[in-house]
């Protein structure tokens, strides 16, 4: 844990480009642990009702609830997302309506009286759902699930392009308080490689209408490594996004992954993609001009302004991770509704069919649209701890460790705390007989370090993107 108040490593110094490109190699981002390509089609062994059951026992914590909103408009063939492509309006009336049915399926087996400590709307774009389609969600929402924390973390996903001022009010009386705009990019000659034509006049005008409206946190997310991009162009996309003064920002690698998502073959065709040099330079250039700017790298892609909750989290060792990133709250049940959406709870993970004809046939059945998941064997929720503290503290306290996992931690890990030997050589961590602790040069190579602690990984896997 990071002692409240510490101050955090100087920006400037905490980048060491060799050290990147020496230990930068594929691996999961560990928003879960085990990753979801570790999820099991074997419907019997995750034992979906019983999970449900067990986490509503009396005197159960709150929950955080989920919605995929999927629709999108038009494809921007970087996304990994899981997108239905439609300019069909009626599609969201009718997506709600089965959302409903979804939900009043699982609320039927939940104790629906626990505090409600979290909302997201993801997509897919929230925004495609017209303002008063938004209204109806909230209402079923407060219906459904009526115990909503005072302070509860509403937050939406919004495409500035699908934005107008009635969404803005609409999701502002429904009670979200915070956004996060993907902005990805604001060179016009990016935009248009990546099919995504997005004047930067819609991302100033979005943060007027949610500034006006309350919301008191907004993210923007970034990517690196697209098609036409260069250092000299993301650092003025960068300085563009300064100027709307975001509360945090997301600045992710592009993760190019064509036999997963054929889309992105394009890129490969037109060989407009930048070298690894290239995308190293941009993320040496974010972090140096993000840094520089004020804002403290909170791990992975993150970062924040010094008062903003999320950095807060980190100086106090209080930090959380979830499907959606670093979150500023742990401890509740996640509850996720609409296709593709994963929920977490207690030992237990379940993920949604992906197409909407499948969830809908199984609504249809009047059974839940789960595919697939996993029930998380002791050593999977010791190894989910270890990992998720390397994530969110950056670094292992054996003593607390053998405490919270009852087990000799020295013991039962001493081949993966001896197999860091070459990072502590290369200065990514600092080793004690009772800690590991990940330095400010080797922040950056977080994930590296939590590979060392994940049996799943099979050599040479290439489902994962690249660290940077
Ligand atoms: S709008 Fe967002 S979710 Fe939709 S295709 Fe583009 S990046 Fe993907």
């Amino acid at each position: 844990m990071i002692t409240p108040h510490e101050p955090l490593p100087s920006p400037a110094v905490s980048l060491d480009l060799d050290l990147i490109r020496k230990h930068s190699i594929p691996g999961p981002r560990y928003t879960s642990y085990p990753p979801a390509t570790k999820f099991t089609a074997d419907q019997e062994s995750y034992e979906l009702e019983d999970a449900i059951d067990e986490d509503n026992r009396a005197g159960s914590g709150p929950i955080s609830l989920y919605f995929h909103l999927p629709f999108c408009e038009t494809r921007c063939w970087f996304c990994g997302c899981n997108t239905v492509i439609t300019k069909r309006r009626a599609s969201a009336g009718e997506y709600l309506d089965d959302l409903a049915r979804e939900m009043r399926l699982t609320a039927a087996r939940m104790d629906t009286s626990r505090p409600v400590t979290q909302i997201h709307f993801g997509g897919g774009t929230p925004t495609f759902f017209p303002p008063e389609e938004l209204r109806r969600l909230g209402a079923l929402i407060s219906e459904i699930f009526p115990n909503r924390e005072d302070g509860c973390e509403f937050s939406v996903e919004i495409d500035p392009r699908r934005l107008t001022l009635e969404h803005v009010e609409a999701l502002r009386d429904i009670g979200a308080n915070r956004a996060s705009l993907g902005v990805q990019d604001t060179n016009p000659r990016v935009q248009l490689a990546i099919h995504r034509h997005q004047p930067h006049y819609m991302n100033e005008r979005a943060f007027a209408w949610l500034r006006a409206n309350g919301f008191r946190s907004i993210n923007v997310d970034l990517i690196f490594g697209l098609p036409l991009q260069t250092p000299e162009t993301f650092t003025k996309t960068i300085d563009d996004v300064l100027g709307l003064d975001p509360d945090r920002l997301s600045v992710f690698s592009y993760a190019h992954v064509p036999w997963i998502k054929p889309a992105q073959k394009i890129f490969d065709d037109r060989e407009q993609l930048p070298d690894a040099e290239q995308k190293l330079a941009m993320f040496a250039a974010a972090h140096v001009k993000l840094t520089g700017a004020g804002y403290i790298d909170v791990g992975l892609d993150h970062f924040a302004k010094p008062g903003d909750e999320l950095a807060i989290a980190l100086r106090q060792g209080t930090l959380h991770r979830n499907f959606q990133g670093y979150s500023t709250r742990g401890g509740a049940s996640l509850y996720s509704f609409g296709v593709s959406s994963i929920s977490s709870t207690g030992d237990s993970y379940r993920q949604n069919l992906k197409t909407l004809e499948e969830w809908r046939a199984a609504l249809d059945a009047g059974r839940l649209p789960t595919e697939r998941g996993l029930r998380l064997s002791d050593e999977d929720l010791r190894r989910r701890e270890i990992i998720m503290r390397l994530m969110c503290d950056r670094r292992l306290d054996f003593d607390a460790l053998t405490r919270s996992l009852r087990v000799d931690f020295r013991k039962r890990y001493a081949a993966e705390i001896a197999s860091l030997a070459d990072l502590e050589a290369d200065g990514i961590v600092v080793c004690t007989p009772d800690t590991v602790t990940v330095t400010a040069l080797g922040a950056p190579l977080l994930r590296v370090v939590a590979m060392r602690f994940d049996p799943t990984l099979t050599a040479g896997a290439t489902q994962h993107s690249r660290t940077i």
